[in-house]
């Protein structure tokens, strides 16, 4: 880690403390004065400090550059992993995922918590981009010495403005984005000596292709 990113880490983790404070005295209020939740502004103010916390973990990933522990990782189990801790989400966002995998797939080596923190980040931007009873579909093979994946929506794609900026850290087009999501999502693919491909149409949808080397 160079000193600025250590610096950023070490702010975000102070900060992190006392928004940790806050949000247990906003929760223990609501708690004991349910009325509260009547109160204007009260669920922006607990947006907010979820945003807040949202932030402080994107800052903290983002700069986190430390080399991490590599080992053969199973790209199947990964994203059966996903598809079984996305299914409350879809639940209650009404929307719907198909996950297309062949019965095996070769391992790569990598990092199992950021390869799927990378797959997360990329099917959440796909979900938000969807209306309700969209699908999104992630599907895996193997070509040559790469395993490709796609994740693939009907959402409402990207203008070439939104694209130019796409990787940019802080660059969002959401409320309540922190734009660090595919920033940090392009820097482990490539730290897998993989690549990250995206080819979008405004209102149609999108399609991120992602290679990574298997062994
Ligand atoms: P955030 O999601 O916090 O805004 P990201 O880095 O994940 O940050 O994404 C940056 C921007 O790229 C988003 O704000 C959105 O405008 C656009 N984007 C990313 N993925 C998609 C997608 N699948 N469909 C449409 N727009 C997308
Ligand atoms: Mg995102």
């Amino acid at each position: 880690m160079n000193d600025t990113n250590f610096t950023v880490s070490k702010i975000a983790h102070e900060i992190r403390n006392p928004l940790t404070l806050i949000n247990s005295s906003l929760q223990l209020i609501q708690s004991m004065h349910p009325e509260v939740r009547e109160f204007q502004f009260w669920s922006q103010t607990l947006e907010d400090v979820e945003y807040l916390s949202q932030l402080l973990n994107d800052l903290s990933t983002y700069t986190d550059n430390r080399r991490f522990f590599m080992c053969e990782v199973d790209l199947r189990e990964i994203f059966l992993a996903l598809e079984q801790s996305l299914q409350p989400y879809l639940l209650e966002q009404g929307l719907n995922l198909s996950v297309h995998l062949p019965a095996q797939l070769p391992p790569v080596f990598g990092n199992p918590v950021k390869l799927k923190q990378a797959f997360l980040n990329l099917l959440k931007n796909a979900f938000e981009a969807s209306a309700r009873n969209d699908c999104v579909s992630l599907s895996a093979r193997k070509y040559l010495d790469q395993i490709i994946i796609r994740i693939t929506d009907n959402g409402c794609g990207m203008t070439p403005e939104v694209l130019e900026t796409l990787f940019t850290p802080f660059a969002t087009h959401k409320s309540g984005g922190t734009g660090l999501g595919l920033a940090i999502t392009k820097k482990i693919i490539e730290a897998h000596y993989g690549k990250i491909e995206v080819s979008s149409t405004p209102g149609r949808g999108t399609v991120f292709t992602i290679t990574l080397p298997h062994i």
